[in-house]
């Protein structure tokens, strides 16, 4: 239902939480952060509403790069484990989607072929599996392979502990905004999450991808050939 992203130089936690507070006019079931720190990625998700995810977090929840999501269940009922963002076996990649992955249960039943165990009824769970699996040498060349396999709607931001300085988003049919601040970048479904921050702005159109990390973006095809989409400030009527 919503997406959160943020890389700079301040803690991401509260600016990721404060994000999906601006979000919740759109409704929603569960919700959840994950933040790239010193020791890897750290989750923290629940059913219920965003105070009660501030509330449940610990303290040291550090890191200067995330992802968050407010999700309105499609797959899987609202639980814990449903809410996003979701992870790998090894707890490397972390994922939030908006959207409804049409394959999602030819990809999981390939995936328990495969050996994997399930942690969720989501079908956005695949998508964290299928990066984490692929053997590209970069985070986007991950998201590409994942996406190959992957039909129907998203907007997705994915992140890696061995890739810190990035967050990777995609978009095809469910908005997705990058946004320029000064030394950090933001991401988000909904303008109402970033105006606060800044008004640079750039939308990512169907089958784009994006890298962010702190002192930019650049955008690509699905198969990483460049698109050169470049922010522009808000036309904001007085
Ligand atoms: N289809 C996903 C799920 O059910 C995402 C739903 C959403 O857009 O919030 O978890």
């Amino acid at each position: 239902c919503g997406i959160v992203g943020y890389v700079g130089s301040q803690q991401a936690a509260p600016i990721l939480l404060e994000g999906l507070t601006r979000l919740e006019h759109r409704g929603y079931d569960s919700a959840g952060v994950a933040v790239l720190g010193g020791s890897g990625v750290r989750v923290g998700k629940r059913a219920g509403r965003v105070r009660d995810l501030s509330e449940a977090l610990p303290k040291r929840f550090s890191g200067k790069l995330g992802i968050g999501h407010t999700r309105w269940a499609t797959h899987g009922p609202a639980t814990d484990a449903n809410a996003h963002p979701h992870t790998d076996v090894d707890g490397r990649v972390a994922v939030v989607h908006n959207g409804i992955i049409d394959n999602a249960s030819t990809l999981r039943a390939a995936l328990t072929d495969a050996g994997v165990e399930l942690a969720s009824d989501t079908d956005t769970e695949v998508v964290a599996h299928l990066v984490a699996r692929s053997d590209a040498d970069t985070l986007e060349g991950k998201v590409r392979d994942a996406l190959a396999s992957v039909e129907g709607t998203y907007g997705l931001a994915v992140v890696h502990a061995d890739f810190p300085d990035r967050m990777v988003v995609a978009r095809n049919g469910s908005p997705l905004i990058v946004g320029v601040g000064g030394g950090e970048m933001y991401v988000a479904s909904d303008l109402a999450a970033l105006v606060r921050h800044t008004t640079t702005v750039a939308h990512l159109e169907d089958g784009e991808l994006a890298t962010v990390t702190a002192t930019g973006f650049t955008t690509m095809r699905r198969d990483l050939t460049a698109t050169h989409r470049e922010a522009a400030p808000l036309d904001i009527d007085p």
